[in-house]
């Protein structure tokens, strides 16, 4: 059993790692970003709200995040663990997560978060907008406000988990195979 979060900016590879990770560890991968794009595309009431942050690089509100997030748990109680990509992003999500894992008597083992510089991250989702469709990754102004968002937001978020002695670092350029066995050898050095 293990739950880890994967975290880091906007474009910093979070998506990709999870869905090696998920397969690597068989986690249930629970990514925030594609549950709403899901709703979007479905026309849901929730998908209406959720857009209306979305497209303008601002982060949806923490009830309707936690909401969703708690729905989609509870789901998979059976789930050998998870793996949180793009959640939690505030201090009052990170304690809704603290709750919602105790329910299920587990815990998150670890934070790793992936390291990548703001001009990197610029012109990564710049290049991604060419094939993800995604209105938020096709407009500079808007990566520029979510990487804003993160750093006044989420960043923190590194120091909550920290403090518990779970939060990792580790650099988010490079190959993705290379990134990969990073993020491996620092889970298994945490995993008990
Ligand atoms: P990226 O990591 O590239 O920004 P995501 O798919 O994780 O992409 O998120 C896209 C958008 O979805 C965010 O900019 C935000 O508006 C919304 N979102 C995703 N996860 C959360 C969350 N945990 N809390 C609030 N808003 C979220």
């Amino acid at each position: 059993m293990i739950n880890l979060i994967i975290f880091g900016p906007p474009g910093s590879g979070k998506g990709t790692q999870a869905e090696k990770l998920e397969r690597k560890f068989n986690l249930v991968h629970i990514s925030t970003g594609d549950l709403f794009r899901s709703e979007i595309a479905e026309g849901s009431e929730l998908g209406v709200r959720a857009s209306e942050y979305m497209s303008k690089g601002e982060l949806v509100p923490d009830e309707v995040t936690i909401g969703m997030l708690r729905k989609k748990m509870m789901a998979h109680k059976e789930a050998e663990g998870f793996i949180f990509d793009g959640f939690p992003r505030t201090h009052p999500q990170a304690e809704a997560l603290d709750s919602l894992l105790d329910m299920l008597d587990q815990q998150i083992d670890a934070l790793v978060m992936l390291d990548v510089p703001e001009d990197e991250i610029v012109n990564r989702i710049l290049l991604r907008s060419k094939d993800s469709g995604r209105a938020d990754d096709s407009d500079e102004s808007i990566i520029r406000n979510r990487f804003q968002v993160y750093q006044t937001q989420t960043e923190p978020i590194y120091a909550y988990y920290d403090a518990k002695g779970k939060a990792h670092k580790i650099q988010g350029t490079g190959s993705i195979d290379d990134i990969f066995q990073k993020l491996c050898d620092t889970i298994s050095s945490i995993h008990v």
